[in-house]
């Protein structure tokens, strides 16, 4: 047995060339020469294209794949993908606005969150976007505005299940929760339901993001499905779509392994007969945001100095956690662990030195890599945040000590 410590999952999304990452069929020097400044987002559109089709092998014919877009909404990439999918999910209106402007017809677009404003449900009902509704209040709220647009609103229920996802990076359901409505009141909502000017389509079940363990999700699945069959006899209408959320993990850490995507979908596969007895009609729809983008983009920042402090090497650059908070650790980590990094022009690297990666801000937090072994690098040199294609930009405070912001391309 040996006690080597876990080591990241190896590098295998990004071809390497004369020791230089290659991204969207080019150098990753020459992207740098042609966006002009660092630190930037690169997104492969390739990378996305392959995911999604990956995921199409493995789901069964039947279940179909939604975009949450708040994973990563830049609006040429929701372009791209909206192409590939079969719906987008949006969390807000300005989520909303980007996903109106692709292709996607608007009742193929949900809207889902808690605390949405009176002006974004009006304005989701004059779409025609399905509204998954998460309290009774927001129903009645609904069913008002839709009178008064003389519009009768699409909507399906959000439930907060009665379990957890187990194993799951952030749970979204079970217990008490902000999001959805408790499933054990479900069946007086329905009711009122009933009474109001609404077309009812069905149930949105998310129960937690960033999951790696495809028993954990296949239980879900199946627990989520039940849970929906049971709902069902409550329901004023057939059930047309049952949303059972996202949550397929990618691995960022020492030690963690790529999702069992296969298992995943053989589940699918059996679960997707049992919809079709208990709900006849129903189709199955699958939220995705993470999965589908996260391996696909990376964040690129450039060493500014090469500073040793008391025997510890910092390699100090011009990216941080104001652009990738989630690499820093700041985004719902417990214990700080490093996401994979490289010096992308230098990948392997003649000789190799245990650096730590921070940014340019006046704080302890601000790390992108702590004690990592990489190439030797110095001032000039590539730093690349690998997994970065989800929850990166638009989940990091861009204002925090009033750097400019990155810029980003899809590639
Ligand atoms: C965030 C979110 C998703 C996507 O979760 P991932 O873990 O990125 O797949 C799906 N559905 C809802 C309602 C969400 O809020």
């Amino acid at each position: 047995m040996s006690n080597a410590p876990p080591q990241h999952a190896p590098l295998v999304q990004f071809a390497v060339q004369d020791d230089c990452l290659q991204i969207g069929g080019m150098a990753l020097t020459r992207l740098a020469q042609r966006v002009g400044s660092t630190p930037f987002y690169a997104y492969d559109r390739e990378k996305i294209s392959a995911r999604i089709a990956s995921l199409r092998r493995h789901l069964p014919q039947g279940v179909l794949l939604h975009y949450a877009m708040k994973a990563n909404p830049m609006p040429a990439l929701v372009q791209h993908v909206a192409g590939l999918v079969d719906g987008l999910d949006v969390a807000s209106k300005g989520e909303m606005r980007v996903a109106l402007d692709t292709a996607v017809p608007p009742d193929k677009i949900s809207f889902a969150g808690p605390g949405k404003r009176e002006h974004e449900l009006r304005s989701a009902i004059a779409a025609g976007v399905m509204l998954n509704v998460e309290s009774a209040q927001e129903l009645e709220t609904v069913a008002q505005l839709g009178m008064s647009l003389g519009i009768t609103p699409r909507v399906a229920l959000r439930v907060n299940p009665d379990f957890e996802l187990k194993s799951s990076g952030m749970k979204m359901g079970g217990g008490p929760k902000p999001f959805g409505i408790d499933a054990e009141c479900v069946p007086d909502v329905l009711k009122r339901l009933a009474a109001l000017e609404l077309d009812f389509t069905g149930f949105h079940i998310f129960s937690g993001s960033q999951n790696l363990h495809a028993a954990a999700l296949q239980e879900a699945h199946e627990r989520t499905v039940q849970l929906a069959i049971r709902l069902a006899d409550h329901a004023p209408g057939p059930v047309r779509l049952l949303n059972i959320g996202g949550g397929f993990g990618v691995p960022y850490f020492p030690g963690e392994q790529a999702l069992n995507l296969a298992a995943i979908g053989e589940n699918l596969q059996r679960l997707v007969p049992e919809v079709q007895r208990h709900l006849p009609g129903a189709r199955i729809a699958l939220e995705l945001g993470r999965y589908i983008v996260a391996e696909a983009g990376i964040y690129v920042c450039r060493v500014l100095e090469r500073k040793i402090s008391r025997g510890q090497v910092f390699l100090i650059t011009d990216g941080g956690l104001h652009h990738h908070l989630a690499a820093s650790g700041n985004l719902g980590q417990v214990i700080r662990k490093n996401y994979p990094v490289v010096i992308g022009n230098k990948v392997r690297g003649a000789e190799r030195e245990v650096v730590s990666v921070v940014g340019p801000l006046c704080t302890p937090l601000d790390i992108l890599a702590d004690r990592l072994p990489l190439a030797k690098a110095a001032a000039g040199d590539l730093v690349v945040v690998l997994q970065s294609g989800a929850y990166g930009l638009t989940a990091s405070p861009v204002a925090f000590l009033s750097h400019p912001a990155p810029v980003e391309v899809l590639v």
